[in-house]
């Protein structure tokens, strides 16, 4: 293999990217033909096809390095774990469905700027979607259907998507790095990124942001909040003469009510006075709706009422998702509980950020309530599920 061209390529993309040079050079180079073009594994191996050196000028190579470093700094293997065990979602044709959501996620920012963009790069074009999104927006929104197949480059190997490759050598192959190497490569990385702001794309400084701040899993916790808000006892439960009840045999002549769950309802309480950002809204709306629906069965056993609906974003978004918008009064959310509770909901979801004053009695509603960070807010009821939305 041509180790001079594949180096003079790397040490190209480390001046063009000064900001990914540690992590370029984290990386061991291992020749294997079996690899289609250049593809890398979780432990920091790249594994190059010696064809595809010989076939590619030094700045496409230069861009590949940038690409495949890439996907290792963003994790996208444990990415692909995570998505795949949340959705149910493996086997090859998910991970392939991962590498090429990877792919843009990557390819959106990185080209240009002294690095030409490979014909073949996956873009989010390519995919019908806007740029600057996550793997996981992406996954959500395509097929691999026979437009993406003439996309050549698709294999960027196991640290891409997580699933092994023939050619990988394993956790316990030689010059892999340990879990501790690879963070301090991703720290040291996200440092630079943070020191010397404005020679990063956006991209880069959001993901350098999130190396130092890690999100908090509250898609997890509202998620369980909910479920276990629904799964409560005596929720969903209701006497109906409708059926007999199991008991009716031993007693002819009578017949008794018996008890049948009904799917929960499940209403959203929006707090859209201004403290509230069209942005942190957004998100949250649409978790809780989704995990809402999911857990009825039905879109229209979830309800969203806004407590200010003269905020449009919301209108739309609730348009937009289908979901009718009832309006509330001011930015008192005790409002908005009184018109929920008439619905007779199993469960209320008060998106917020704490400054409104609460009923002072426990609702008739198990209620989760999903709280945007604010320095100071009051204090929560102590009949509700507190859920903080972060970021
Ligand atoms: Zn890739």
């Amino acid at each position: 293999m041509d180790r001079d061209k594949l180096y003079a390529a790397r040490l190209l993309a480390a001046r063009q990217r000064p900001y990914l040079a540690t992590a370029l050079f984290a990386l061991h180079v291992v020749a294997s033909p079996e690899t289609p073009t250049m593809a890398v594994d979780p432990h920091w191996r790249c594994y190059v096809s010696p064809a595809f050196v010989d076939r590619r000028t030094l700045d496409d190579l230069a861009g590949v390095w940038v690409h495949e470093v890439s996907h290792l700094l963003r994790d996208h293997h444990g990415r692909g774990d995570a998505y795949a065990r949340e959705h149910g979602a493996d086997g090859p044709g998910e991970r392939l469905r991962m590498n090429l959501a990877a792919d843009a996620e990557i390819n959106d920012d990185i080209y240009d700027a002294g690095l030409p963009r490979p014909s073949d790069a996956v873009c989010p074009e390519n995919l019908g979607l806007k740029s600057g999104e996550v793997m996981e927006y992406y996954l959500r929104r395509f097929r691999v259907g026979p437009r993406l197949q003439r996309l050549a480059w698709i294999d960027c190997g196991s640290g891409a998507d997580g699933r092994a490759r023939s050619w990988d050598l394993g956790p316990d192959g030689a010059h892999g790095l340990t879990k501790q190497e690879r963070d301090a490569v991703r720290f040291r990385v996200a440092h630079g990124i943070v020191g010397a702001p404005g020679s990063a794309p956006d991209g880069w400084k959001r993901w350098a942001e999130q190396v130092f701040h890690p999100p908090q899993p509250w898609r997890d916790l509202l998620g369980s909040a909910m479920r276990s808000a629904v799964t409560a006892a005596g929720v969903g439960e209701d006497y109906t003469y409708g059926r007999p009840s199991r008991r009716a045999s031993s007693l002819p002549g009578v017949v008794l009510p018996s008890l049948r769950r009904h799917p929960p309802s499940v209403c959203v309480i929006v707090d859209t006075s201004g403290s509230v950002s069209d942005r942190e809204l957004g998100s949250a709306l649409l978790e809780v709706t989704a995990i809402g629906r999911a857990l009825s069965g039905r879109r229209d056993l979830v309800t969203v009422m806004s407590c200010d609906a003269a905020v449009p974003v919301v209108g739309k978004l609730c348009h937009a998702e289908g979901i009718a918008l009832i309006g509330g009064g001011g930015t008192d959310l005790r409002a908005g509980f009184t018109v929920a509770l008439k619905r007779r909901p199993d469960v209320i979801v008060a998106l917020t950020d704490g400054q409104t004053p609460w009923p002072s009695a426990r609702p008739a509603a198990r209620t989760v309530i999903g709280l945007f960070p604010r320095k100071r807010w009051t204090a929560m009821p102590e009949w509700a599920r507190v859920v903080r939305i972060e970021g």
